[in-house]
């Protein structure tokens, strides 16, 4: 079981397979306010980068799954690196359909939401794996323009224009669905560049090493397009966020409270 190699081959040095940096991570921990021994689930966790340094950062045990068998072996090795191997667990496994024995304080899919079928249906999942008064993170790209046209959205590598909502449509989604976006943690122009740009690097060296693969013509056309397609449409279209969800509190007329979710 695996993903597309040409991803195992783009971003092999990649330790976070998003738009994100290390330090967003380091805010989104933050603003999360982690408490020691709180557990987090991570479907679709990539190298593992959230949980490891959320382990080291904030104390937090985890398990992360992966289809990826590269980046998940990655993920244990940063695990033993920085020492928290005993906190998390990652798992190579296709987290369609994963709902966790002990129910997580954190549940989170950060950029694999296809994995339940699109951001509603993933909430969904996730919601099966999480305890009363839990949070839900959900990493999805939004338009951060609209593009003017299906044919400069298909070059944002969306499918179409209706693939994904603008910022405030995605946060009214979210409010539709039943939860309150209670924080969230955006990428920036800068961030994409770590995740698109990184690759470059690593077509190029892949390339210098493998001249004759059966991939070989695929990753040079990727990287002789990718930097020029870049700068030109995903960078100055499309936003990239982590979304914090908690289930809406409901009101009953006695004045007790109690989750959309109970
Ligand atoms: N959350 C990680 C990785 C995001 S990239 C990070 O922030 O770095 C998307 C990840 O989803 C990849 O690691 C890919 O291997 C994984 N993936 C894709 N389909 C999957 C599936 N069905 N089940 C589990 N993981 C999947």
């Amino acid at each position: 079981m695996d993903i597309p190699r040409f991803f195992n081959i783009t971003e092999s040095e990649h330790r976070i397979h998003n738009p994100f940096t290390p330090d967003k991570f380091v805010t989104l921990g933050a603003a999360l306010r982690l408490k020691p021994g709180a557990r987090v689930l991570d479907l679709g966790s990539g190298s593992g980068e959230m949980l490891c340094t959320w382990a080291r950062d904030h104390g937090i045990v985890g398990t992360g799954i992966d289809m990826s068998p590269l980046f998940t072996a990655q993920a244990k090795l940063r695990a033993k690196e920085l020492g928290v191997a005993h906190q998390v667990d990652f798992i190579h496994d296709d987290a369609s359909g994963y709902i966790a024995e002990e129910k997580a304080d954190v549940a989170a899919c950060v950029g694999a939401t296809w994995i339940g079928g699109g951001a509603a249906g993933t909430i969904a999942l996730l919601a099966k794996s999480l305890c009363t008064g839990g949070i839900i993170l959900i990493g999805e790209p939004y338009w951060r323009q609209l593009p003017p046209t299906e044919d400069i959205a298909r070059k944002c590598l969306a499918s179409s224009m209706s693939d994904f909502l603008s910022l405030p449509e995605l946060l009214e989604s979210f409010g539709n669905l039943g939860y309150d976006v209670v924080e969230m943690v955006l990428a920036n122009q800068d961030s994409w560049d770590r995740y698109e740009a990184a690759k470059w690097l690593t077509m190029r060296r892949w390339l210098e090493e493998n001249p004759d693969d059966e991939l070989a013509e695929e990753i040079r056309s990727s990287l002789s397009k990718e930097p020029v397609r870049h700068v030109t449409y995903t960078r100055e279209y499309v936003g990239w966020g982590v979304f914090a969800l908690m289930p809406k509190l409901v009101s009953f007329p006695c004045g007790s409270v109690a989750t959309s979710e109970d």
